[in-house]
């Protein structure tokens, strides 16, 4: 599924037809109006042994910190799964694959971003336009126009980009340790900035520090959540509670060779 693609020549039908309705009505112009040849086939099938949900963090030169990714590694990692015939998908499309089974394009991967970073705008934003990726952005919205994450105007045309962007909590902290009150405090805060911000009616979640338990949970059923990322290690698979989906860590310690192994199969090397 080339979103990127699909995007830019849904500018162009825009700009034909003199008007753009929302982007869902753009595609699907966009698609029928394009010539067959030009559509990429793209075989599906339902992923037996899961989906592998990589996590990154800040993308930077910050020696002896592990989870922050030098440029070079994440551009290699890209281009491997380009060369290789991996095919990024949305968190809508994992959503569907692990509670109704549905088909995804062959050897799925999804690529997530916590944080919300500078960097996740000038740096990731750039190379996943290049390669045609979808990924999703994780944004505490507290944060945002604090002076050391993204401002609401990045993250704004970060969304009209076709990323997906989603909650991060409100403030940040470790929900299982908070009263069920704060906590429903704090997702209610989150979900309601980014409905007025983004106007956005955010359906995913990604649990600070991956803490959750039963209480957290149901919040999350509660605020319109459907599924919501964790930092266990493994695959997501079809079946699995989509509101505690594993995640695999990737850091600068993990080379192209390690990087293989994470995305072709669970039994990977830890690093
Ligand atoms: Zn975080």
């Amino acid at each position: 599924m080339r979103i990127w693609k699909f995007a830019a020549m849904a500018c162009l039908c825009c700009a034909l037809l003199g008007g753009c309705g929302p982007s869902s009505d753009t595609k699907t112009a966009a698609e029928s109006a394009a010539p067959a040849a030009q559509q990429e086939q793209v075989e599906m099938a339902v992923p037996e042994k899961g989906i592998p949900v990589l996590m990154y963090h800040m993308i930077g030169d910050v020696p002896d910190n592990d989870a922050v990714l030098l440029e070079s590694h994440f551009r290699e990692q890209m281009q491997f799964l380009k060369d290789n015939g991996f095919h990024p998908i949305t968190l809508q499309q994992l959503h569907e694959y692990m509670t109704e089974g549905k088909a995804v394009p062959v050897k799925p991967v999804v690529l997530t971003f916590d944080d919300g970073y500078p960097d996740t705008y000038s740096i990731v934003m750039p190379i996943m336009k290049e390669f045609g990726f979808p990924c999703t952005v994780f944004i505490p919205t507290y944060d945002a126009d604090q002076g050391t994450r993204l401002t609401w105007q990045q993250i704004q045309e970060m969304k009209d980009a076709g990323i997906t962007i989603a909650s991060h909590s409100y403030r940040h902290e470790r929900l299982t340790e908070l009263s069920a009150a704060a906590v429903e405090e704090d997702v209610q805060k989150s979900q309601a900035e980014l409905k007025q911000r983004l106007g956005i009616d955010n359906e995913f979640f990604c649990y600070p520090y991956g803490r959750v338990n039963e209480a957290v949970e149901d919040v999350m059923k509660k605020h319109g959540i459907k599924l919501a990322v964790t930092m266990n290690p493994g695959w997501a698979k079809r079946g699995d509670n989509p509101y505690a989906v594993n995640r695999i860590w990737i850091g600068n310690a993990v080379d192209i060779g390690n990087f293989e192994q994470r995305v072709t199969t669970e039994q990977y090397e830890e690093r």
